[in-house]
Order: C-alpha cells, then sequence, then structure tokens
C-alpha cells in the first residue's frame, strides 16, 4: 500500500491524480501533517509526500529504524516538477516508484543512490537473494573496481560490469559456502526439491528431512525455487507448511505424468498409494535437470516423508524488441526495460547506436551490418541457449519484415521468449498522414530479394480487388526501381487515379518529411528505402490536407451507404 499525504491544494491536487489511477494501491492519509506520516510510516510500504523535502525529512527523522524494514518514501514538489527517493531508494523501492509516480504526475524522477544514479544494477536488485560483502562489492563497482565472476551455473542475470579477474568477487552459487571478505554470493534459484509425504506427515519431519539433506550436500536453501510433489498431496498439510517456512512454492504433478518420468529409485509403496512408482525423484526431475540427491527418507520409525534435489539449469531469456520507427518517445517503457534487463544485445550497428545510451554498463553488444540477418538471429538464440538474457533488436516492430521470424525459426523450447512490440512504420507513417488506415489494411513489401516477384505481385493483385488500403515497405531502392511503378499501376487498374497517397520518409526522426500525392500523380523517383508509400482504397479523400479513408459504411436496406 502507498500512503499519500499532502499539505497544500496544489498537493492535493496531484495526490488525487495519483489516488484515481491507483486506486487499489494507495491510501489518502488527510488530517494534520505530521500525525499523517507517522500513520502512513507504521502503515504502508511507500510513502509519496507532497510536501517539501525538509519538512518531509524532519518528519520521518524520528521514525526511521532501518534500511530493511522502512518504507520507502518519495517527495512531489509543489510544482509537481519532481518526484525526489528520498528514503529507501533500493530495499524501500523508492527509487522505482520515483519513477512510476514521475511518469504519471509528468515529474522528473529525482534518483540519488549511488548505483542507480549511475545506471547500474544494485546487486541488491537483481531479484536474486544475496548475501556476503553485497555492499562492498557494490561499491567496488560503482567505483570502477575490478569486479570479476564467479558464476558456477548459467543464469539470465540482468547486465554486470564485470572483469576477467578482480580483487572483489560476485559469485553466483547455490552451494553452502561462505563468503569471503570481498565476496557477495548471488543465490539463483536452481534447486528444486521433490518430497513424498504419507497422509499426515509432521511439518517437522518434512522441513526437518530437506533441511538436513541440503545441509548435508552443501547446498543452500536460498536457492530453493519450488517443492514439487504428486497432485493428491497438494493439500498435505506437512508439505504446505514446510514450503511456507522456506517461502517457496509447491509445484504438483499428476500420478500419470510422474509414472513417465525416470528415476533411479522407484519404489512399490507409492505406487499403490498414487499411481507412480515415484514421487520426490520424479518430481524434482520433472523438468529436467541434474539429480543432485537421490531419494532419501526421514529419519523418524515409521518415515512419513522423503525428498530429493535436482538442479535446474537456468533458462536463458530472448527479449525480441521492436525500437520503434525513429523518436525516442516512440520507443516503449517496456522495451526500455528489456534492453536494461539483458546482458547481451544482438542487433543490426544502426540500431545499436539509436540506443546505445539506455544500455547498462557490462552490457554485451554483438553487432553486425546489414544483411547478416540470418546470422543475428542465430547468434541471438545460441546466446541464450547458453542461459543468458539477450535483447534481439529491431527498428519498428521487430516481427514486421525483420528478425523476429528468423530469431524464432531457430529456437528451441528450452529458452523463454519475450515480444516487446513496436511502431511499426506503417503506423507511424499514417499517423503523420492523418487517417489513412480508418479501414481494412494490407502492408506488402516491394524487395524481391527473399520473395519472387510473381507472389508479390499477385498480393498486389489481390489488395487492388479487394478495396485496401495497402501500405508498401521497402519500396524502391537504387537497384529496385521497377517494382514500385508496376505495383501502383495494379492498383490504378481498380481504383481511380485521384486516389490519395501518401509518401513518409524517416518518419518521427529528425530529417522525416511526409507529402501527399495521388496514384496518378505520383513520382516514383521520389521515394527511396527510408520510406513507406500508403495508398488508399477507393473510399480514402484527402481532408484538409490530410488523408482519410472512412471507417466504415452503413448498410440500410441492403445498400450500403457510406458514412460521411
Ligand atoms: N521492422 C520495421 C520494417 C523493416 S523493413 C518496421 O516495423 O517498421 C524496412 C522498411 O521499413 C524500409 O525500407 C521502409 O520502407 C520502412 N521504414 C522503417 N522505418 C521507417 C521510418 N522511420 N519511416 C519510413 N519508413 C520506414
Amino acid at each position: 500500500m502507498i500512503g499519500l499525504i499532502s499539505a497544500t491544494a496544489a498537493g492535493a491536487s496531484a495526490r488525487d491524480r495519483l489516488a484515481a489511477a491507483w486506486p487499489d494501491r494507495t491510501r489518502v492519509y488527510e488530517g494534520p501533517v505530521p500525525e499523517a506520516v507517522r500513520a502512513a510510516f507504521a502503515e504502508c510500504e511507500h510513502l509519496v509526500c507532497f510536501l517539501a523535502t525538509g519538512a518531509t525529512v524532519r518528519l520521518l527523522a524520528p521514525l526511521l529504524a532501518s534500511k530493511a524494514a522502512d518504507p520507502g518514501v518519495v517527495c512531489v514538489d509543489e510544482g509537481g516538477r519532481f518526484a525526489v527517493s528520498l528514503v529507501g531508494g533500493h530495499g524501500g523501492g523508492a527509487n522505482e516508484l520515483a519513477r512510476e509516480v514521475g511518469e504519471l504526475l509528468g515529474a522528473e524522477p529525482v534518483v540519488t543512490t549511488a548505483t542507480d544514479a549511475v545506471g547500474l544494477a544494485g546487486l541488491d536488485t537483481l531479484g536474486l537473494p544475496c548475501e556476503g560483502a553485497v555492499a562492498a562489492v557494490s561499491r567496488a563497482l560503482l567505483d570502477g573496481e575490478p569486479v570479476a565472476l564467479a558464476a558456477e551455473l548459467a543464469w539470465p542475470l540482468p547486465p554486470l560490469p564485470v572483469s576477467p579477474q578482480g580483487s572483489y568477487t560476485i559469485r553466483l552459487t547455490d552451494r553452502d559456502v561462505r563468503p569471503g571478505d570481498r565476496e557477495a554470493l548471488l543465490r539463483p534459484p536452481s534447486l528444486v526439491v521433490g518430497v513424498g509425504a504419507s497422509r499426515g506427515a509432521p511439518v517437522e519431519e518434512v522441513l526437518g528431512l530437506i533441511e538436513r539433506t541440503l545441509r548435508e550436500a552443501g547446498l543452500s536453501p536460498r536457492s530453493v525455487a519450488e517443492l514439487a510433489t504428486v497432485d493428491a498431496k497438494s493439500r498435505e498439510p506437512g508439505i504446505l507448511g514446510a514450503a511456507g517456512r522456506l517461502g517457496v512454492p509447491v509445484v504438483t504433478y499428476s500420478a500419470e505424468e510422474l509414472a513417465a518420468v525416470e528415476v533411479p529409485n522407484p519404489s512399490a509403496a507409492p505406487l499403490a498409494a498414487v499411481g507412480t512408482p515415484s514421487v520426490a525423484e520424479a518430481a524434482a526431475l520433472f523438468g529436467g535437470g541434474e539429480l543432485l540427491v537421490p531419494k532419501r527418507k526421514s529419519d523418524a520409525v515409521p518415515a512419513m516423508a522423503t525428498c530429493a534435489v535436482v538442479r535446474r539449469a537456468g533458462r536463458g531469456r530472448l527479449a525480441v524488441v521492436g525500437l520503434g520507427p525513429g523518436a525516442r518517445d516512440l520507443l516503449t517503457p517496456r522495451a526500455t526495460a528489456e534492453l536494461r534487463r539483458a546482458s547481451v544485445l544482438v542487433g543490426l550497428d544502426q540500431y545499436v547506436d539509436q540506443i546505445r545510451d539506455l544500455l547498462r554498463p557490462g552490457t554485451r553488444v554483438l553487432e553486425s551490418g546489414l544483411g547478416a540477418e540470418e546470422e543475428r538471429a542465430r547468434t541471438a538464440v545460441e546466446e541464450a541457449r547458453r542461459g543468458h538474457a539477450v535483447a534481439l533488436i529491431g527498428s519498428g516492430d521487430a516481427g514486421v519484415y525483420a528478425m523476429a521470424s528468423p530469431a524464432l525459426a531457430e529456437a528451441s523450447d528450452d529458452i523463454d521468449v519475450i515480444g516487446v512490440p513496436g511502431v511499426t512504420a506503417a503506423l507511424a507513417a499514417a499517423a503523420i498522414l492523418g487517417a489513412p488506415l480508418g479501414h481494412d489494411h494490407v502492408s506488402i513489401s516491394l524487395s524481391d530479394l527473399h520473395t519472387p516477384w510473381e507472389v508479390i505481385e499477385r498480393r498486389v493483385r489481390a489488395a487492388a480487388e479487394a478495396d485496401l488500403v495497402v501500405t508498401f515497405y521497402n519500396p524502391r531502392s537504387r537497384g529496385r526501381d521497377w517494382q514500385l511503378p508496376k505495383a501502383l499501376g495494379i492498383l490504378a487498374e481498380h481504383r481511380a487515379p485521384t486516389t490519395p497517397v501518401g509518401v513518409v520518409r524517416n518518419a518521427s526522426r529528425p530529417d522525416g518529411s511526409s507529402r501527399l500525392a495521388t496514384l496518378a500523380g505520383l513520382d516514383p523517383a521520389s521515394v527511396d528505402m527510408m520510406t513507406v508509400v500508403t495508398v488508399g482504397n477507393t473510399a480514402t479523400r484527402t481532408v484538409a490536407g490530410r488523408m482519410v479513408t472512412p471507417r466504415g459504411y452503413r448498410w440500410q436496406s441492403g445498400r450500403a451507404e457510406e458514412i460521411r
């Protein structure tokens, strides 16, 4: 819950905008400000104070206890120009909240905690438990001192500015090792504990078995991702209780699914009880992985619990990210987040240049020149399969005449794929031209490098006959100059010579331009590869210099009548 406190009318109006936008996340504290701050501080995880920082600091000072427990506090100034992360930047989430509040109110987020301010992911913000010399290692990263990454297993980490050797170390490990003075441990959720339990097995017995098993195998409980068992045990109190105490979810599989998993130690007892020869081993091994500890029983007599431990490989992550047509403010926040989340970036050099300033230090950039499409796609998939977090970028939408399809044609199901849509050239151009896409429309690429011209021509003809608005991508290049006139000629067989045609070059880029022509009047020589050409349908009109395709037709007594 976010507590909202304000003192003035301007503050109250900004406060109300926040409350209206996030009705379920916010609570307004009215009344005298000092009491409101005290109450919100005690009751909420976050505070947004529409107060001067000085006043807020004085009110908060006596309440502050510790970085770990205090709420994150954001101050918004009277003019609504800044959202200042005041207390609890990392742990309290105030940095993130300042960004969110800033976005909502149109205020600039102000973040001063070191790691965030230089665009570095603080070790404690990676979403993995960390322990050991976390502050010292974060400081070393910031000061540019060499920090080495000792990754004992592949995991899709965000970028970290690490060097091959260093006097400080970040160790990614699920082993129960003691960190050195200059070492921080990151705990990947790589362990799955398969659990079997007889009805009524006590929590203490299940939990004791799991803890002892991990200890004796030299494994950290902080790396346990989940407890896995059979559906029939999904409500077994001993298992649920143990999971609750470990802070992990319980995942269950049907007896049939488990029976199909090959295990080293099948037995008759579970087969009779729940219909699978193995519960603990089979459930742990279900998603694949390495069996670190085969089935073992608790010491109780009779033993009521079994467990087995599997190490699962980290799944690589491939984000296919559309950068939009060019302008920074047409790049979506989600695309930005994925670019900063990836430790490996793959793309065409000119697109990389477009977003290089957004990348975090430590991002490995694999850029290549025009033409190397298939190789780029393959590289991105290979890197993800090695367990990295990869972003594969493309202009506009990365799925439109771009990298998504060659990449996914190569990808196997052992990686996660995240698609981030982008504003494609047809939409960027349409917004400049007016409303040319108000009714059914298609995009057609006139590049016959990978598609035979006969196929392209057939599609243009079909679009012409179906009276679809058509946007041509890749309309014309130095070596390909006859295709556009030919395509326009086919459309002209079904549309008037006066049909509006919009030509947009470098939409949303600094040297962008656009103009309106007609089907008969367009000079194809004025079109190049940085351009899209949108041809209206038979209903498209030019209104006040803008291209408008009516939304539809009203059918009355069987007759189509255009709505104007
Ligand atoms: N994935 C891109 C398209 C790649 S094909 C997208 O979704 O937009 C390349 C073609 O897209 C270019 O030849 C041009 O026709 C068009 N294009 C891309 N960006 C453009 C822009 N900013 N303005 C006009 N056309 C653009």
